[in-house]
């Protein structure tokens, strides 16, 4: 199914500029948007489906090319993010783990078939499809209040209409989470 006019929501643009900031030379191998046509039978709700051209799904390769805990690190960086009150965030699902509101972001057991750990999955909600606000990752948005008003790292311009490219992000992940891949 081709979706030409489909791009990933500003909330999970936003996101991934912010780890490619961070991690320069990250595998982007198991990176992932838009649905495939299988996941639109196997995974029919899944977030990686467009809707009217949203894409509310991002799959980050876990190879950030650091050392394996930083992964994990940086997992929970977006969790504590969530927990904190970014409400754009919907959920996470990382090593066999999903975190999500219920239960306050405890991480509990996935159960779904793919347990992610080529990459791992989160979804946005409708709040970030043109919110491209920058992620306080690191819990220090009161200290940059204090020092800067605010303003550093802040209004990053994001960019919201960009095209996901056609056909072919070069991946190669097989994620029941209705991941990926290419929009061929
Ligand atoms: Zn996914």
């Amino acid at each position: 199914m081709n979706h030409p006019m489909s791009k990933l929501c500003a909330a999970g643009i936003q996101l991934r500029e912010q780890i490619d900031d961070d991690y320069p030379d990250r595998d982007r191998r198991s990176d992932g948007v838009v649905a495939d046509a299988r996941h639109y039978a196997t995974n029919p709700s899944s977030d990686h489906i467009p809707r009217n051209g949203i894409v509310r799904a991002l799959d980050i390769d876990a190879n950030l090319n650091a050392h394996p805990e930083e992964t994990y690190a940086l997992v929970e960086k977006i969790r504590k993010c969530a927990k904190r009150g970014d409400k754009r965030i919907k959920y996470i699902i990382y090593d066999g783990k999903i975190m999500s509101p219920i239960l306050g972001w405890k991480r509990r057991k996935y159960k779904g078939a793919n347990p992610h750990r080529s990459h791992f999955h989160i979804s946005f909600t409708t709040l970030g499809d043109n919110d491209g606000k920058w992620f306080d990752l690191e819990g220090d948005r009161n200290e940059r209040l204090k020092e800067d008003g605010g303003k550093l790292g802040q209004n990053v311009p994001s960019n919201s209409t960009r095209n996901i490219p056609r056909g072919g992000l070069g991946c190669r992940c097989d994620c029941k989470c209705g991941a990926s891949i290419s929009l061929a």
